[in-house]
């Protein structure tokens, strides 16, 4: 069984492209087999994986506009995990698949073909552009579940109103069993009480779960992209590095009970 994992917050800088190279190389470090999309035209993904998006021909742009076979356009990474890249082409995307009919299952359609191919994955995570265009959508019709992640600081609610409309949206005309399985905590400086009350706050108000540890706030995380590898890799036994990993666990322990379609 294959889960996929949508890592959706239209806010930037909150550490979407963070958490899922370290989650992925956390899932991989535990035996999973797992596919990063990105899905965000920055390609922060792709490049913090060590793959310059300039030197790529192929990308997950001809796969979502043009139809090329997902497979051709994977490529393997060193952090042992699978990888279909972006480019900054994917910025057209969006233009190119809002004519387009069935626009909003572009994503899952990539990955079936995958799957149908015989390639699947234990988890596939979704990293989302910062916006709730026709790519998160497209990320969020395709996933089972929902991860929010998620600064801890006084306006970052804001957002998160608006992107559980999508959800809702979603569910009601593209993928009903979308699943919240909650927040995650990140750039968290447990120093402050602040931090907590804020995040408290934000579970309550939208009946949230929070999925823990909060991952802390660590300078090695601004040298893991440059590097090629995630902070999984570049620092080994760091706090950060520490966190991703329980939060792999715990990933691991909510696929094999997922929270209920009815709960947000
Ligand atoms: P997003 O994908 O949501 O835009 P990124 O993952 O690109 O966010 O992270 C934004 C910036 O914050 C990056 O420079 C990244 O290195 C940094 N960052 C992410 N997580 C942490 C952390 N726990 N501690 C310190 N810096 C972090
Ligand atoms: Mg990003």
């Amino acid at each position: 069984m294959s889960t996929t994992l949508a890592v959706a917050n239209q806010k930037g800088g909150v550490a979407k492209t963070t958490s899922v190279a370290s989650i992925g190389a956390a899932l991989a470090e535990l035996g999973q087999s797992v596919l990063l999309v990105d899905l965000d035209p920055q390609a922060c993904l792709t490049f913090s994986l060590g793959i310059d998006p300039e030197d790529l021909e192929l990308s997950i742009h001809h796969v979502l506009t043009k139809g090329l076979d997902p497979s051709e356009v994977v490529i393997s990474t060193d952090d042992g995990v699978d990888l279909l890249p972006a480019t900054i082409e994917l910025a057209r995307a969006e233009a190119d698949l809002l004519t387009r009919t069935g626009r909003e299952h572009a994503v899952r359609g990539a990955l079936e073909q995958l799957a149908e191919g015989g390639t699947t994955y234990d988890w596939v995570l979704l990293d989302c552009p910062p916006s709730l265009g026709v790519l998160t959508v497209g990320a969020l019709t395709a996933a089972d579940g929902v991860l929010i992640p998620l600064q801890c600081e006084t306006l970052s609610h804001r957002g998160v109103g608006q992107l559980l409309d999508t959800v809702h949206d979603v569910r009601r005309f593209t993928n009903r069993d979308l699943v919240v399985w909650g927040v995650l905590p990140t750039l968290y400086d447990g120093r402050t009480n602040h931090a907590r009350a804020v995040l408290e706050a934000i579970s309550e108000t939208y009946d949230l779960a929070v999925v823990e540890p909060p991952i802390p706030k660590t300078i090695k995380f601004a040298e893991a992209p440059a590097a090629g590898r995630s902070i999984l890799a570049t620092s080994r036994s760091s706090k950060g590095a520490k966190a991703y990993r329980e939060v792999a666990e715990r990933l691991l322990q909510i696929s094999a009970d997922p929270p209920g379609a009815t709960a947000r």
